[in-house]
């Protein structure tokens, strides 16, 4: 595929991946709570991917990935600046359900809809043939994207096995580094887990170095 067909082929999926109503006209089980406001960024040239879960409120209501503390951690995380992580020609911002998915009854956030990976992910990801290194954050976008690069997880891992594993899973192709949330949620996770910060931390820095320089 020509990088220019690529890329007319990407414009207009992220259209009607921008246009998409199934969560309020065709959804599998409850309707969206409100109007579908699909969130990503993503471009032919990128090559390292920000695989995420789903939008917060805040992201849903200004329509702009990680615009919140959770994505002022991550940046701090990747060691890059507000400038770099939006430079859509480089980073890919993609989660598992493009729309905030709604509140549950004790106002934590819902999982992703598991419609937009069933209507868009597969047809997208064919797309986007450059990405050299995926940070999946979160089991959702961890189980769909170890999967799809052919390095399914162990069975029955627990989310510190699976990111203290990082240099295991990197293997031929794209790497993949998985993630905790860099939601303030996990505070307590990462002080009980200190090699994440003595180990993997300047691991991912030197991927999204080596994947966006
Ligand atoms: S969550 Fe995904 S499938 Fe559902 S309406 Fe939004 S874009 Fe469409």
């Amino acid at each position: 595929m020509t990088d220019s067909l690529s890329t007319s082929e990407l414009a207009a999926l992220t259209a009607r991946i921008r246009a998409c109503r199934i969560c309020v006209e065709a959804p599998r089980k409850a309707t969206l709570p409100h109007e579908p406001r699909p969130v990503l960024r993503a471009s032919a040239t990128a090559r390292l991917l920000v695989a995420s879960q789903a939008p917060g409120v805040r992201v849903h209501a200004t329509g702009l990935s990680f615009n919140d503390a959770s994505g002022d951690r991550l940046r701090q995380w990747m060691g890059v600046s507000r400038e770099t992580f939006y430079d859509e020609a480089k980073i890919a911002i993609i989660p598992m359900g493009f729309c905030f998915p709604g509140h549950d009854a004790n106002k934590g956030d819902l999982p992703p809809r598991p419609e937009c990976r069933e209507a868009w992910h597969d047809a997208l990801f064919q797309l986007l043939p450059r990405l050299e290194c995926v940070l999946a954050i979160g089991r959702y976008a961890q189980a769909y994207h170890f999967e799809r690069l052919g390095r399914p997880q162990p069975k029955g891992l627990r989310l510190d096995e699976i990111v203290r594993r990082a240099p295991d899973f990197r293997g031929a192709g794209p790497r993949i580094i998985a993630l905790p949330h860099p939601s303030w949620r996990n505070a307590g996770w990462i002080k009980r887990n200190p090699w994440f910060e003595a180990e993997i931390l300047p691991l991912v820095r030197a991927e999204v170095a080596r994947a966006i320089g």
